[in-house]
């Protein structure tokens, strides 16, 4: 069955007049704030909890197992040979 013009107009008529945006949400007056947190996430934190612990490799030098000091938790570090860097 073909639609008649007068179907088609059925989708352009508004029954009622509201206030209230149709579509979306409103750009002035939201605090982008919220929108940015979801964005960024958590920063893969549930990630990290998930995986195991990795592994420390030994130090090139004299084989003792690297850890990850806390004030650089990205380097591994002999705590034997640079006990100073693996605090
Ligand atoms: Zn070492």
């Amino acid at each position: 069955m073909t639609p008649t013009p007068a179907d088609q107009a059925v989708l352009f008529t508004v029954d009622h007049e509201t206030d209230t945006p149709i579509s979306g949400v409103t750009s002035a007056g939201a605090d982008p704030a919220a929108s940015d947190a979801a964005l960024a996430g958590d920063g893969y934190l549930w990630l990290a909890a998930a995986l195991p612990r990795p592994r420390p490799p030994a130090c090139q030098r004299c084989r003792t197992p690297e850890v990850l000091p806390a004030s650089a938790p990205v380097l591994w570090t002999c705590p034997a040979c640079h006990p100073q860097e693996a605090r």
